[in-house]
Protein backbone atom coordinates (compact mmCIF):
# COMPACT_ATOMS: atom_id res chain seq x y z
CA UNK A 1 0.00 0.00 0.00
CA UNK A 2 1.11 3.71 -0.55
CA UNK A 3 2.08 5.14 2.39
CA UNK A 4 0.29 8.41 2.90
CA UNK A 5 -2.83 6.13 1.75
CA UNK A 6 -2.04 4.35 4.68
CA UNK A 7 -1.47 7.82 6.88
CA UNK A 8 -4.76 8.76 5.96
CA UNK A 9 -6.66 5.95 6.68
CA UNK A 10 -4.88 6.22 9.93
CA UNK A 11 -6.17 9.30 10.50
CA UNK A 12 -9.62 8.46 10.35
CA UNK A 13 -9.36 6.21 12.75
CA UNK A 14 -7.39 8.70 15.72
CA UNK A 15 -7.66 11.82 14.15
CA UNK A 16 -6.35 14.56 11.47
CA UNK A 17 -2.66 15.33 12.73
CA UNK A 18 -2.62 12.12 15.47
CA UNK A 19 -0.25 9.71 13.00
CA UNK A 20 3.65 10.36 13.37
CA UNK A 21 5.76 9.35 10.73
CA UNK A 22 9.43 8.39 11.32
CA UNK A 23 8.97 8.83 15.01
CA UNK A 24 11.82 8.31 17.06
CA UNK A 25 11.24 5.64 19.66
CA UNK A 26 13.89 5.88 21.78
CA UNK A 27 12.47 8.67 24.03
CA UNK A 28 9.71 6.37 24.75
CA UNK A 29 11.76 3.45 26.26
CA UNK A 30 13.70 3.65 29.57
CA UNK A 31 16.61 2.86 27.64
CA UNK A 32 16.51 5.97 25.47
CA UNK A 33 17.68 4.17 22.27
CA UNK A 34 15.96 2.98 19.22
CA UNK A 35 15.56 4.15 15.83
CA UNK A 36 12.33 5.47 14.20
CA UNK A 37 8.83 3.57 13.65
CA UNK A 38 7.40 4.18 10.17
CA UNK A 39 4.04 5.42 11.49
CA UNK A 40 3.15 5.60 15.30
CA UNK A 41 -0.33 5.73 16.67
CA UNK A 42 -1.74 5.98 20.32
CA UNK A 43 -5.79 5.47 20.09
CA UNK A 44 -7.30 6.15 22.80
CA UNK A 45 -10.05 3.70 22.82
CA UNK A 46 -10.84 0.12 22.38
CA UNK A 47 -12.65 0.89 19.09
CA UNK A 48 -9.98 3.05 17.89
CA UNK A 49 -7.31 0.28 19.11
CA UNK A 50 -9.53 -2.41 17.06
CA UNK A 51 -10.08 -0.41 14.12
CA UNK A 52 -5.78 -0.12 13.36
CA UNK A 53 -5.58 -4.06 14.23
CA UNK A 54 -8.63 -4.38 11.16
CA UNK A 55 -6.71 -1.62 9.12
CA UNK A 56 -3.23 -3.10 9.45
CA UNK A 57 -3.96 -6.58 9.24
CA UNK A 58 -6.44 -5.90 5.85
CA UNK A 59 -2.93 -4.39 4.28
CA UNK A 60 -0.32 -6.83 5.41
CA UNK A 61 1.14 -3.97 7.56
CA UNK A 62 3.18 -5.48 10.51
CA UNK A 63 1.97 -3.91 13.92
CA UNK A 64 4.34 -3.78 17.01
CA UNK A 65 2.88 -2.51 20.58
CA UNK A 66 4.91 -0.47 22.56
CA UNK A 67 3.76 -0.08 26.10
CA UNK A 68 5.77 2.13 28.71
CA UNK A 69 9.19 0.85 26.96
CA UNK A 70 10.29 -0.08 29.89
CA UNK A 71 10.97 -4.19 29.31
CA UNK A 72 12.53 -3.25 25.22
CA UNK A 73 15.11 -2.90 23.05
CA UNK A 74 14.36 -0.92 19.89
CA UNK A 75 17.45 -1.59 17.47
CA UNK A 76 18.75 1.27 15.52
CA UNK A 77 17.29 1.09 12.19
CA UNK A 78 13.75 1.49 13.84
CA UNK A 79 10.71 -0.55 13.19
CA UNK A 80 8.96 -1.18 9.77
CA UNK A 81 5.28 -0.93 9.99
CA UNK A 82 2.55 0.71 12.68
CA UNK A 83 3.81 0.96 16.12
CA UNK A 84 1.01 1.40 18.75
CA UNK A 85 1.09 2.62 21.82
CA UNK A 86 -2.36 2.00 23.49
CA UNK A 87 -3.19 5.15 25.16
CA UNK A 88 -6.19 3.50 27.14
CA UNK A 89 -6.08 5.04 30.99
CA UNK A 90 -9.93 3.97 32.20
CA UNK A 91 -10.08 2.28 35.46
CA UNK A 92 -13.16 1.28 37.17
CA UNK A 93 -14.61 -1.57 39.19
CA UNK A 94 -16.60 -3.88 37.93
CA UNK A 95 -17.41 -6.05 40.84
CA UNK A 96 -16.90 -5.93 44.94
CA UNK A 97 -13.66 -8.01 44.28
CA UNK A 98 -12.51 -7.01 41.05
CA UNK A 99 -11.07 -4.06 39.08
CA UNK A 100 -10.74 -3.60 34.94
CA UNK A 101 -7.66 -1.39 34.29
CA UNK A 102 -6.62 -1.15 30.46
CA UNK A 103 -3.95 -1.35 29.17
CA UNK A 104 -2.29 1.74 29.16
CA UNK A 105 -3.01 2.24 32.41
CA UNK A 106 0.83 2.36 34.37
CA UNK A 107 1.19 -0.02 37.23
CA UNK A 108 1.97 2.72 39.53
CA UNK A 109 -1.11 4.29 38.68
CA UNK A 110 -3.38 1.58 39.23
CA UNK A 111 -1.12 0.92 42.95
CA UNK A 112 -1.95 4.61 43.66
CA UNK A 113 -6.03 3.77 42.65
CA UNK A 114 -6.44 1.11 44.65
CA UNK A 115 -4.29 2.29 47.83
CA UNK A 116 -6.54 5.43 47.41
CA UNK A 117 -9.77 2.78 47.93
CA UNK A 118 -8.78 1.05 50.26
CA UNK A 119 -8.16 -2.10 47.85
CA UNK A 120 -5.62 -4.28 48.66
CA UNK A 121 -3.83 -6.96 46.36
CA UNK A 122 -1.49 -4.80 44.45
CA UNK A 123 0.31 -2.80 46.67
CA UNK A 124 4.19 -4.69 46.77
CA UNK A 125 4.06 -3.62 42.90
CA UNK A 126 4.22 0.07 43.69
CA UNK A 127 7.77 1.16 41.59
CA UNK A 128 7.83 -1.24 38.62
CA UNK A 129 7.71 0.55 35.72
CA UNK A 130 5.40 0.60 32.63
CA UNK A 131 1.85 -0.35 32.40
CA UNK A 132 -0.50 -2.94 32.51
CA UNK A 133 -0.77 -3.78 29.26
CA UNK A 134 2.92 -4.85 28.97
CA UNK A 135 2.58 -6.04 32.44
CA UNK A 136 0.40 -8.69 31.19
CA UNK A 137 2.29 -9.46 27.97
CA UNK A 138 5.45 -10.86 30.16
CA UNK A 139 3.93 -11.63 33.17
CA UNK A 140 5.61 -9.15 35.54
CA UNK A 141 7.05 -10.52 38.80
CA UNK A 142 8.26 -9.01 41.85
CA UNK A 143 9.14 -10.64 45.32
CA UNK A 144 8.55 -14.24 43.93
CA UNK A 145 5.16 -13.60 43.16
CA UNK A 146 4.01 -13.29 39.49
CA UNK A 147 1.21 -10.33 38.28
CA UNK A 148 -1.00 -13.51 36.94
CA UNK A 149 -1.56 -14.69 40.72
CA UNK A 150 -3.27 -11.16 40.83
CA UNK A 151 -5.58 -11.41 37.33
CA UNK A 152 -9.16 -12.48 37.39
CA UNK A 153 -9.35 -11.83 33.32
CA UNK A 154 -7.91 -10.38 30.61
CA UNK A 155 -9.83 -8.80 27.54
CA UNK A 156 -7.17 -9.41 24.78
CA UNK A 157 -7.84 -8.42 21.00
CA UNK A 158 -6.79 -10.70 18.03
CA UNK A 159 -4.15 -9.53 15.45
CA UNK A 160 -7.99 -9.17 13.42
CA UNK A 161 -9.13 -6.65 16.24
CA UNK A 162 -11.91 -9.26 17.35
CA UNK A 163 -12.21 -8.78 21.63
CA UNK A 164 -12.13 -11.88 23.76
CA UNK A 165 -12.19 -12.15 27.45
CA UNK A 166 -9.85 -14.95 28.69
CA UNK A 167 -9.97 -16.20 31.95
CA UNK A 168 -6.59 -16.48 33.64
CA UNK A 169 -5.86 -19.83 33.35
CA UNK A 170 -6.42 -19.65 29.68
CA UNK A 171 -3.85 -16.98 29.20
CA UNK A 172 -0.57 -19.44 29.31
CA UNK A 173 1.04 -17.29 31.88
CA UNK A 174 4.44 -18.74 32.84
CA UNK A 175 8.13 -17.11 34.17
CA UNK A 176 8.37 -14.03 32.00
CA UNK A 177 5.41 -15.43 29.35
CA UNK A 178 2.14 -15.16 28.33
CA UNK A 179 -0.01 -16.80 25.04
CA UNK A 180 0.89 -13.04 23.78
CA UNK A 181 4.19 -14.06 22.52
CA UNK A 182 2.71 -16.77 20.42
CA UNK A 183 -1.07 -15.38 19.65
CA UNK A 184 0.46 -11.90 19.12
CA UNK A 185 -2.86 -10.27 20.85
CA UNK A 186 -3.00 -7.31 21.81
CA UNK A 187 -4.01 -6.86 25.68
CA UNK A 188 -6.65 -4.25 25.48
CA UNK A 189 -7.68 -4.29 29.49
CA UNK A 190 -6.89 -6.76 32.66
CA UNK A 191 -8.99 -7.50 35.67
CA UNK A 192 -7.47 -8.01 39.04
CA UNK A 193 -9.05 -9.38 41.81
CA UNK A 194 -8.97 -7.17 45.34
CA UNK A 195 -9.90 -7.45 48.60
CA UNK A 196 -10.39 -4.72 51.40
CA UNK A 197 -7.47 -3.24 52.94
CA UNK A 198 -6.39 -0.47 55.10
CA UNK A 199 -4.80 2.27 53.15
CA UNK A 200 -2.17 3.26 55.79
CA UNK A 201 -0.71 -0.27 55.59
CA UNK A 202 -1.01 -0.55 51.91
CA UNK A 203 1.19 2.48 51.81
CA UNK A 204 3.62 1.11 53.99
CA UNK A 205 4.21 -1.98 52.27
CA UNK A 206 4.34 -0.35 48.92
CA UNK A 207 7.39 2.11 50.61
CA UNK A 208 9.14 -0.85 51.57
CA UNK A 209 8.96 -2.14 47.53
CA UNK A 210 9.76 1.57 46.40
CA UNK A 211 13.19 1.31 48.77
CA UNK A 212 13.72 -1.81 48.07
CA UNK A 213 14.18 -1.22 44.78
CA UNK A 214 16.10 2.32 45.37
CA UNK A 215 19.09 0.21 47.59
CA UNK A 216 19.10 -2.97 44.57
CA UNK A 217 18.58 -1.33 41.59
CA UNK A 218 20.28 1.62 39.46
CA UNK A 219 17.36 3.75 39.20
CA UNK A 220 19.60 6.95 38.15
CA UNK A 221 20.73 5.59 35.03
CA UNK A 222 18.58 4.17 32.03
CA UNK A 223 18.02 0.53 31.98
CA UNK A 224 15.03 -2.19 30.82
CA UNK A 225 15.21 -3.60 34.15
CA UNK A 226 16.73 -6.62 34.49
CA UNK A 227 17.75 -8.28 30.83
CA UNK A 228 17.84 -11.76 31.39
CA UNK A 229 15.33 -14.59 32.90
CA UNK A 230 16.59 -16.61 36.11
CA UNK A 231 17.29 -19.98 34.70
CA UNK A 232 14.78 -22.38 35.55
CA UNK A 233 14.99 -25.53 37.28
CA UNK A 234 12.50 -27.59 34.61
CA UNK A 235 15.12 -26.46 32.04
CA UNK A 236 18.53 -25.29 33.21
CA UNK A 237 21.16 -26.89 35.37
CA UNK A 238 23.36 -24.52 37.35
CA UNK A 239 26.05 -26.40 38.54
CA UNK A 240 26.02 -26.97 42.52
CA UNK A 241 26.97 -24.20 45.00
CA UNK A 242 25.96 -21.69 42.29
CA UNK A 243 22.66 -19.58 42.50
CA UNK A 244 19.92 -19.73 40.33
CA UNK A 245 19.90 -16.48 39.82
CA UNK A 246 21.00 -14.00 35.88
CA UNK A 247 22.37 -11.50 37.99
CA UNK A 248 24.30 -13.55 40.10
CA UNK A 249 25.81 -15.67 37.40
CA UNK A 250 26.72 -12.66 35.37
CA UNK A 251 28.70 -11.01 38.46
CA UNK A 252 30.67 -13.59 39.28
CA UNK A 253 31.62 -14.83 35.65
CA UNK A 254 33.42 -11.01 36.36
CA UNK A 255 30.67 -8.77 34.16
CA UNK A 256 30.38 -6.14 36.46
CA UNK A 257 31.28 -2.98 35.17
CA UNK A 258 32.07 -4.39 31.47
CA UNK A 259 31.23 -2.11 28.73
CA UNK A 260 30.37 -1.59 25.04
CA UNK A 261 29.99 1.66 23.14
CA UNK A 262 28.02 3.63 25.68
CA UNK A 263 26.26 0.43 27.44
CA UNK A 264 27.93 -1.05 30.79
CA UNK A 265 26.84 -3.67 32.57
CA UNK A 266 25.87 -1.93 36.56
CA UNK A 267 27.79 -2.44 39.17
CA UNK A 268 24.51 -1.88 41.66
CA UNK A 269 23.10 -4.82 39.76
CA UNK A 270 24.34 -7.16 37.33
CA UNK A 271 21.35 -8.22 35.28
CA UNK A 272 20.59 -4.81 34.49
CA UNK A 273 22.23 -2.85 31.67
CA UNK A 274 22.82 1.05 31.71
CA UNK A 275 23.15 2.96 28.99
CA UNK A 276 24.61 6.52 28.80
CA UNK A 277 23.41 9.32 26.17
CA UNK A 278 26.37 7.98 23.89
CA UNK A 279 24.72 4.41 23.76
CA UNK A 280 23.81 2.77 20.81
CA UNK A 281 21.00 -0.46 20.79
CA UNK A 282 23.58 -2.19 18.73
CA UNK A 283 26.12 -1.79 21.92
CA UNK A 284 23.74 -2.59 24.24
CA UNK A 285 22.86 -5.94 22.83
CA UNK A 286 26.70 -6.41 21.90
CA UNK A 287 27.02 -6.17 25.99
CA UNK A 288 24.32 -8.52 26.54
CA UNK A 289 25.77 -11.22 23.76
CA UNK A 290 29.45 -10.84 25.85
CA UNK A 291 27.50 -11.74 29.31
CA UNK A 292 25.60 -14.57 27.53
CA UNK A 293 28.78 -15.92 26.39
CA UNK A 294 30.62 -15.80 29.92
CA UNK A 295 28.03 -16.88 31.52
CA UNK A 296 27.94 -19.90 29.23
CA UNK A 297 31.66 -20.22 29.16
CA UNK A 298 32.02 -20.67 32.23
CA UNK A 299 29.52 -23.04 33.41
CA UNK A 300 27.46 -23.67 30.37
CA UNK A 301 24.51 -22.27 31.69
CA UNK A 302 22.55 -20.80 28.57
CA UNK A 303 20.39 -17.33 29.85
CA UNK A 304 17.44 -16.52 28.16
CA UNK A 305 16.46 -13.04 27.34
CA UNK A 306 14.02 -11.71 29.99
CA UNK A 307 14.20 -8.13 27.49
CA UNK A 308 12.15 -7.90 24.19
CA UNK A 309 13.72 -7.20 21.31
CA UNK A 310 11.37 -4.84 18.61
CA UNK A 311 12.69 -3.92 14.93
CA UNK A 312 14.89 -4.47 12.38
CA UNK A 313 17.60 -6.24 13.73
C1 LIG B 1 14.12 0.11 36.71
C2 LIG B 1 13.29 -1.05 36.23
C3 LIG B 1 12.82 -1.98 37.13
C4 LIG B 1 12.06 -3.06 36.70
N1 LIG B 1 11.59 -3.94 37.63
C5 LIG B 1 10.82 -4.99 37.21
C6 LIG B 1 10.28 -5.91 38.15
O1 LIG B 1 10.44 -5.80 39.35
N2 LIG B 1 9.55 -6.96 37.68
C7 LIG B 1 9.32 -7.13 36.35
O2 LIG B 1 8.64 -8.09 35.97
N3 LIG B 1 9.78 -6.25 35.44
C8 LIG B 1 10.53 -5.19 35.83
N4 LIG B 1 11.00 -4.30 34.91
C9 LIG B 1 10.70 -4.50 33.49
C10 LIG B 1 9.40 -3.82 33.05
O3 LIG B 1 9.09 -2.76 33.91
C11 LIG B 1 8.23 -4.78 33.02
O4 LIG B 1 8.52 -5.88 32.20
C12 LIG B 1 6.94 -4.10 32.54
O5 LIG B 1 5.85 -4.93 32.85
C13 LIG B 1 6.95 -3.78 31.06
O6 LIG B 1 5.80 -3.00 30.77
P1 LIG B 1 5.83 -1.91 29.60
O7 LIG B 1 4.47 -1.31 29.50
O8 LIG B 1 6.94 -0.97 29.79
O9 LIG B 1 6.08 -2.84 28.34
P2 LIG B 1 7.00 -2.53 27.08
O10 LIG B 1 8.43 -2.51 27.51
O11 LIG B 1 6.51 -1.37 26.33
O12 LIG B 1 6.74 -3.84 26.22
C14 LIG B 1 7.18 -5.10 26.67
C15 LIG B 1 6.52 -6.17 25.80
O13 LIG B 1 5.12 -6.15 26.05
C16 LIG B 1 4.41 -5.94 24.84
N5 LIG B 1 3.23 -5.12 25.15
C17 LIG B 1 3.19 -3.90 25.75
N6 LIG B 1 1.91 -3.49 25.87
C18 LIG B 1 1.14 -4.47 25.34
C19 LIG B 1 -0.27 -4.65 25.15
N7 LIG B 1 -1.17 -3.72 25.52
N8 LIG B 1 -0.70 -5.80 24.58
C20 LIG B 1 0.19 -6.75 24.18
N9 LIG B 1 1.51 -6.64 24.31
C21 LIG B 1 1.98 -5.52 24.89
C22 LIG B 1 5.39 -5.24 23.91
O14 LIG B 1 5.06 -5.49 22.55
C23 LIG B 1 6.70 -5.91 24.30
O15 LIG B 1 6.81 -7.16 23.64
C24 LIG B 1 11.76 -3.21 35.33
C25 LIG B 1 12.22 -2.23 34.41
C26 LIG B 1 12.98 -1.17 34.85
C27 LIG B 1 13.41 -0.14 33.86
Amino acid sequence: MVAATFTKQLEAIVGPGHVGEQVLLGRLTTFGVGGPADWLVEPRSVEALQGILRLAAGSGTPVVVLGGGSNVLVADAGVRGVVVRPRLTAISQPGADRVRAEAGVTMNGLVRWLIGRGLAGLEAWAGTPGTVGGAVHGNAHYGGHNLSEHVVEVGVLSTLGALAAVPVTDMGFGYDTSRLFDTHEVVAWVDVRVTPGDPAAMRTVARASLAHRKRTQPLHLPSAGCVFQNPDPSRDRVPDGLPWSAGALVDRAGMKGATVGGAMISAVHANFIVADETATAADIRALIERAREAVRGQWGVELRDEIVYLGEW
